[in-house]
């Protein structure tokens, strides 16, 4: 069936700035930005919340047809909603962090969200980044990068993120936390971290977010024509 919608996939590891940059090029394109690790954070705080450890694979699975993961557009920002109620601040924190990176190994949690991703693709031009949209979620995009950075320069950035919201935290324990999950992420069995074979290959490190995004910006252009 032919696809009149566009779609841009961007995988990579955590800190690579993919949704920064994914959310500027997605407002000067008018295209939806989804997040999709906004999504797994959501089911990893649905777990945290209910007292559930996010590493207990059936506890997890059981709690499934309980929750609802929505997402919506305030001004083109995305929001995500568990059972309706807006948790897009409350799953920034470490703890969300690693309970997304436990519950995104489990299959039954990566189908629970492929729909809505999806759905997403399938009824509109999409920015979507992630860690398998190139390689499983949107296998036909249009637009596939893989983007990348030192881990150093990847815990720098997200630390200073945490910092600026205030929140107390030693960049050593953010660096080590980014490598577990680098770890956990490119080894699980269920759609590993990994860049699609005809992803363009981009490394951050060291650039301003502005020279990111020129480059992307520029790549996109190529891609599309
Ligand atoms: O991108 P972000 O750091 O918000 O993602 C949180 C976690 O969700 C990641 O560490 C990863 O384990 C998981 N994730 C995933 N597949 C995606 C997006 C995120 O497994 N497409």
């Amino acid at each position: 069936m032919e696809n009149k919608w566009i779609a841009i996939a961007i995988d990579g590891p955590s800190g690579a700035g993919k949704s920064t940059i994914a959310k500027l090029l997605a407002k000067e394109l008018a295209y939806v930005y989804v997040d999709t690790g906004a999504m797994y954070r959501t089911v990893g705080y649905a777990a945290l919340s209910a007292g559930i450890d996010p590493t207990d694979a059936e506890s997890v699975v059981a709690m499934l047809p309980s929750i609802r993961v929505d997402l919506a557009y305030d001004n083109g920002v995305q929001k995500v909603l568990l059972n309706g109620d807006d948790v897009s601040d409350r799953i920034r924190t470490p703890e969300a962090s690693m309970a997304a990176s436990a519950v995104s190994a489990l299959p039954p949690v990566r189908q629970f969200l492929f729909h809505l991703q999806q759905d997403m693709a399938a009824t509109h031009n999409v920015i979507m980044d992630g860690r398998d949209i190139g390689t499983v979620v949107l296998p036909h995009a249009q637009v596939k990068i893989f983007l990348s950075a030192s881990a150093e320069d990847r815990a720098r950035r997200r630390y200073d993120e945490l910092v600026a919201k205030g929140m107390d935290v030693a960049f050593e324990d953010v660096l080590a936390d980014m490598k577990q999950r680098d770890y956990n992420d490119s080894h699980r069995a269920a759609a590993p971290l990994k860049a699609a074979d005809d992803a363009v290959m981009v490394d951050t490190t060291g650039n301003t977010l502005e020279q990111s995004v020129e480059l992307m910006k520029n790549l996109i252009k190529e891609r599309l024509g």
